[in-house]
């Protein structure tokens, strides 16, 4: 039979150092033999519809790759576009499709050539599959790869709300066992956070806006505040978020539905902000973000709207002489969200609200769907702890 309590057991700590290797090393040769066929796997089959099935179970086939049981996976505003829309800007789904990349996983078997992973390690996963030889990858820019694969994206790659998956070993990054499943399956997003932040060079005690507090703002306001005294303003149209805002270190919170935000946080900051970031992927929070800077301010864009079209107001822009950057997921920052977790620097226990099994799954993607019961980050524990 195929055992998995035996990992479970083992990175829990609950033996002695060579107990847990004998164990672990028992325990996989069992999972090298006995490895099942198939699989549990959570199809979405159409608008707002979702059905687990059988799926056949991953081969570990290059010498490059691992293969992972996953753990814990996060639900991401960019899959309900998917669940909900059936696609977000240019990109469009053909169902069925598996969705799914904020993942945290145990490495069961790796390939000839991994010299960094060991089964039973457990993991945080890097979604993105680069094919490290185009001219983006040699310039040090995997995320814009021109051939990449991206889990749970439609046309690439299948995602992660399976039991089994395999990827190569340079996506994933060993976590230590101070980090849950819940904050390894938070380093994704997070990792964005970390990214955003670094590309917006913020000066010491800078005074910044965010303009939408789901995950991804809330992870940038994580990020920025763990390594920058700066002052936070965040918004969002949910009162539950904004609470968790205060809690992740916002100076001030505002919900747009209530007040002027912009005319609220002007009559705070008469000179406008440094830096704003667009986390909410809307046109009004765009327009928001534009009248909040000051001139020579930076907007950075990491929402990713539902429409492929957005405006800007080109003679604020203008006379303001406003800077645009655009986000694009991250890059190179997992480690470093890993360190912040793991050093007590960032605490992302805030954002995780609610937990669902791999049987729920369609259940959490309606509740983050509606924004209902304060959820921000919804967790589907696919191999729950035994
Ligand atoms: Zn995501
Ligand atoms: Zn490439």
């Amino acid at each position: 039979m195929y055992r998995l309590p035996l990992l479970r057991l083992c990175r829990k700590g609950a033996m002695s150092g060579v107990g847990k290797a004998v164990a672990a090393a028992t325990a996989l040769q069992g999972l090298r033999h006995d490895f099942p066929n198939s699989m549990k796997a959570v199809y979405l089959t159409g608008l707002r519809q979702m059905e687990l099935r059988d799926a056949p179970a991953p081969r570990l086939a290059g010498p490059h790759d691992v293969l992972l049981r996953v753990d814990t996976l996060g639900v991401c505003g960019s899959d309900i576009h998917y669940y909900k829309h059936g696609g977000a800007g240019s990109t469009t789904v053909a169902f069925p499709l598996i969705v799914g990349h904020e993942l945290a996983a145990t490495v069961l078997d790796v390939g000839g050539q991994v010299k960094t992973l060991r089964p039973g390690q457990r993991v945080a996963v890097d979604p993105l599959v680069s094919c490290g030889e185009c001219d983006q990858c040699r310039a040090g820019r995997k995320h814009t790869c021109r051939n990449q694969k991206f889990l749970g994206y439609p046309g690439q790659l299948p995602g992660a709300l399976v039991e089994y998956l395999v990827m190569p070993a340079a996506c994933c990054s060993p976590v230590p066992d101070s980090l849950d499943d819940d904050e390894a399956a938070v380093v994704e997003p997070l990792s964005i956070g970390v990214y955003a932040a670094q590309m917006a060079h913020l000066a010491p005690g800078a005074r910044v806006g965010i303009v939408g507090s789901g995950p991804i703002g809330l992870c940038t306001l994580l990020a920025i505040r763990a390594e920058n005294p700066a002052t936070v303003y965040s918004t969002d149209l949910v009162d539950e978020r904004l609470a968790v805002a205060r809690a992740c270190g916002a100076a001030w919170t505002g919900n747009p539905q209530r007040e002027d935000v912009v005319t609220a946080i002007r009559r705070l900051e008469p000179l406008g902000l440094d830096v704003v970031f667009e986390c909410a992927g809307e046109q009004d929070a765009l327009d928001q973000c534009v009248q909040l800077l000051k001139p020579g301010g930076t907007l950075l864009v990491i929402g990713i709207p539902e429409v492929d079209r957005v405006s800007f107001s080109s003679s604020v822009l203008r006379r303001n002489e406003l800077r645009i950057l655009n986000v694009r997921r991250q890059n190179e920052c997992v480690e470093r969200a890993i360190e912040l977790i793991a050093s007590g620097r960032v605490n992302v226990g805030p954002l995780v609200t609610h937990h669902f099994s791999l049987e729920e799954a369609a259940r959490a993607f309606e509740l983050v769907t509606e924004r209902n019961d304060g959820v921000v980050k919804a967790i589907v524990r696919i191999s729950p702890e035994k």
